[in-house]
């Protein structure tokens, strides 16, 4: 299964392509969200994560979020890949998560890319990397920026050999993650999307649901929980 943005839309979190609202109605995602935008300016990156990373921490997993941690302890094989950076899938309880755009709360430095848990408050913005003295920034995938390694490799294996895939609040136009759903049909998958507006994907899909996500999350963990009551059988899908 893979999730974007939307998933995490009813817990409060904006979606980039929703209206950026108050402080940075002014700037686009991609102007902030990439190394070059880092290089001019890391003060005004470092606050929008800040500003960012504040409201993660202020808003609560929402019942899709619960439902598809509820859904993962059914299967024997299940797999979420997300390109959320919120956190919210493993704070609802979500164990097996292949982030594929980092992790806002995690930081880590500019110059040595690796993950930083501790810096000296000394009023610099962004603070600095007490190893080296680079620029520290969030731990997040911009554009024109690898993915972690490995995390595209897994997502598309899972991706290729699963029975079900869901494709839920997400645009499916930021690649590689965008590609994980085609991979999915070519490997015979039935593939549903849950997503209140059309997107490339839909027409492709075997059923496409023109709902949000907590909405009709918990309605299909429901679903699956009184097939298997009937069956009394472990669930074969893996979605
Ligand atoms: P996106 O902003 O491009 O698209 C969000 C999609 O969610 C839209 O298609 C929209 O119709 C749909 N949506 C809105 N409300 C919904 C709901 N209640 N239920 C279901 N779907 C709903 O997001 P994306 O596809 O994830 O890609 C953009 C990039 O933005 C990603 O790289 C991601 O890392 C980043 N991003 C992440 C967060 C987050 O971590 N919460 C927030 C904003 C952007």
């Amino acid at each position: 299964m893979l999730t974007g943005a939307g998933v995490s839309a009813e817990s409060g979190v904006p979606t980039f392509r929703d209206a950026q609202s108050g402080l940075w109605a002014d700037f686009k995602p991609e102007d902030l969200a990439t190394p070059r935008a880092f290089r001019r300016n890391p003060r005004l990156v470092w606050e929008w994560y800040a500003w960012r990373r504040k409201l993660v921490a202020g808003v609560n997993p929402n019942p899709a979020h619960l439902a598809l941690a509820e859904m993962e302890s059914l299967f024997p094989e299940f797999h979420l890949v997300t390109q959320n950076v919120d956190g919210l899938h493993q704070r609802a309880g979500s164990r097996e998560v292949i982030e594929l755009h980092g992790n806002i709360t995690r930081v880590k430095c500019f110059d040595e890319d690796t993950v930083v848990s501790t810096w000296n408050e000394t009023g610099d913005v962004p603070p600095k990397c007490t190893r080296c003295g680079g620029l520290l920034r969030p731990d997040v995938v911009w554009f024109e920026e690898a993915l972690p390694e490995g995390a595209m490799e897994r997502a598309g294996a899972a991706s290729a050999r699963c029975d079900v895939f869901l494709s839920i609040g997400t645009s499916t136009v930021v690649y590689p993650a965008a590609s994980l759903p085609y991979e999915a049909l070519r490997g015979g998958a039935t593939v549903v999307e849950i997503n209140p507006q059309p997107t490339p994907l839909s027409e492709q899909a075997h059923h496409a649901f023109p709902l949000a996500a907590g909405a009709i999350v918990p309605e299909l963990l429901a679903e699956i929980k009184r097939l298997r009551g009937q069956s009394g059988a472990p669930a074969k899908a893996n979605p």
